[in-house]
């Protein structure tokens, strides 16, 4: 096969940090303080060391963002327009090693970093861009929050940076963004990015840490609005911590999403669909479909050739690229995982996973299919966020529906099958954010990403995105009346 994408670009620039970062606040690096490592996942090498950000350290944060306010609002949409495509073609231009560097410090396969993740990410500043310039004709009578804090998870670092600070800028807003702590180096990058474009200091803020370092952000009284991708467990902490406050906030957080299979689908295609939903990044995706609901007289015949499918997926180095499961995040996310399996195989359930070995010194997990399994059972209700597919059967439409709507979750959905009549008379049965019919994982810039339920609120992309970091507000001079 090919050789593996080289990592020497990414070492060259973590050494040119001395791999010891501080934070990017007000338009220049803090010394680093309390560090902790941030880890290769594939081999369990330290990549480098990153600062535990403080309460001190978001206060500092705060006031840069608080001073680059006015500047930035006052701003014509054109102007910021122009800073968010220098945005974009910065991130083309480092595409390579923002690829590698995302594949190293989170294991997810090169391939996908480079053909999904960074394009995304420019194709969002770009798009961002757009709406910068219509602003004032596509919202009036709006302004934005202001100091917006953006705490973000670890299964695609930069497209979840993208998705915060693309259209918080937009819309006129300043940001102080925190990285998971697992995963900070490509946001840390990216504030190199801000710098060598000339935008403004103070306007975007990284402040690295962990959960303690979130919720000094969620406390602060200077931010005006809180976003949040991440856990439904941490969103639940955020929306009670700011209750009883004026923030602004929005949440997206887990799911568990059906993938529906009926008789008449093309199988092929559904298979392939489905190795997409649930093995793409790991499994590591908020709207993977991790629950996969077949029609019971398809149903042997489909799993039969899931097997056979799946025992053909590579796993192994994040680096080759012909790898489709590279490493999990962290070692504490695998134990997380064979802890679920384990309490599933318990209340009875059957795993399936392909023959062969994967490398046993990194976070590496096989594809696995569980069958056996009830509606309430361990596997099926809890969000895995692993490589891991659950599978279930329906006799009817009804009953895909419901066993469909069965969860607290509502992020995402996927029907397959040639009837589109069927199709489209189920879609809208759906309690989730996004319904794809006869594909999956689409994602546009231009389309509202989001769930119901406990998936959280607010909506990312498009106009329902900008939406979220502007406030209505009408403002109109009154003549005085005439004396009589
Ligand atoms: P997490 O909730 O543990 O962490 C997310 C972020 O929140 C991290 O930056 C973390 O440091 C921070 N954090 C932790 N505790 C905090 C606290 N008390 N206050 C403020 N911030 C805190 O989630 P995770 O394990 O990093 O990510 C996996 C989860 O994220 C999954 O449940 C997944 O479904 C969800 N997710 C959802 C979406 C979406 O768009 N809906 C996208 C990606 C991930």
């Amino acid at each position: 096969g090919p050789a593996p994408e080289a990592p020497d670009q990414a070492y060259a620039w973590l050494d040119s940090h001395d791999r010891r970062f501080g934070h990017y606040i007000d338009g220049a690096w803090t010394e680093p303080g309390t560090t902790f490592s941030s880890d290769n996942p594939a081999t369990g090498e330290s990549l480098a060391q990153i600062t535990d950000g403080s309460a001190e350290d978001v206060d500092r944060a705060v006031a840069a963002a608080r001073a680059a306010l006015p500047g930035w609002s006052a701003l014509s949409g054109y102007q910021r327009g122009k800073y968010l495509y220098a945005i974009a073609r910065a991130v083309q231009k480092h595409a390579r090693l923002f690829s590698v560097l995302e594949s190293l410090d989170n294991g997810k396969p090169i391939r996908e970093s480079r053909d999904i993740d960074i394009p995304l990410v420019a194709r969002h500043f770009y798009h961002h861009a757009g709406w910068a310039t219509h602003l004032e004709r596509a919202f009036p009578d709006h302004v934005p929050y202001g100091v917006c804090g953006q705490i973000i998870p670890w299964n695609f670092p930069l497209l979840m940076l993208a998705w915060k600070i693309a259209p918080a800028l937009a819309a006129g807003n300043v940001v102080l963004l925190k990285p998971a702590e697992f995963t900070s180096l490509t946001a840390l990058l990216f504030a190199e990015i801000c710098d060598r474009i000339g935008l403004p200091k103070g306007v975007v803020n990284i402040v690295t840490g962990q959960g303690d370092t979130g919720a000094a952000i969620v406390n602060h009284s200077g931010v005006d609005k809180i976003a949040f991708t991440g856990s439904t467990e941490v969103g639940k902490i955020i929306r009670a911590a700011s209750a009883g406050t004026g923030k602004g906030l929005s949440l997206e957080l887990g799911g568990k999403s059906p993938y529906l299979v009926f008789e008449d689908a093309d199988i092929d295609s559904a298979i392939e669909g489905l190795v997409d939903a649930i093995w793409f990044n790991q499994g590591q995706v908020c709207c993977a479909g991790s629950r996969l609901l077949v029609q019971e007289s398809i149903e042997e015949q489909f799993l039969t050739r899931l097997k056979r499918r799946m025992a053909t997926l590579r796993v192994g180095d994040p680096l080759d690229k012909s790898v489709d499961i590279g490493a999990l995040v962290a070692p504490v996310q695998v134990e997380r995982i064979r802890d679920l399996m384990k309490r599933g195989v318990a209340e009875g359930a059957h795993v399936y996973e392909p023959d062969g070995d994967v490398p046993s010194n990194g976070c590496f997990l096989k594809p696995a299919l569980v069958t056996n399994v009830s509606p309430a059972s361990t596997l099926v209700a809890e969000e895995i966020f692993g490589p891991v597919l659950v599978a279930m059967s329906f006799r009817t439409p009804e009953e895909a529906v419901q066993l469909a709507n069965n969860t607290r979750y509502g992020l995402a959905a996927t029907v397959w099958s040639e009837n589109i009549n069927l199709a489209l008379d189920i879609a809208p049965k759906l309690k989730a954010g996004v319904v794809w019919i006869n594909g999956t994982n689409n994602f546009d810039a231009a389309v509202g990403f989001g769930g119901y339920k406990e998936s959280g609120f607010g909506r990312e992309g498009g106009r329902e995105g900008m939406g979220a970091y502007l406030k209505p507000k009408w403002e109109k001079a009154l003549k005085p009346a005439a004396a009589p």
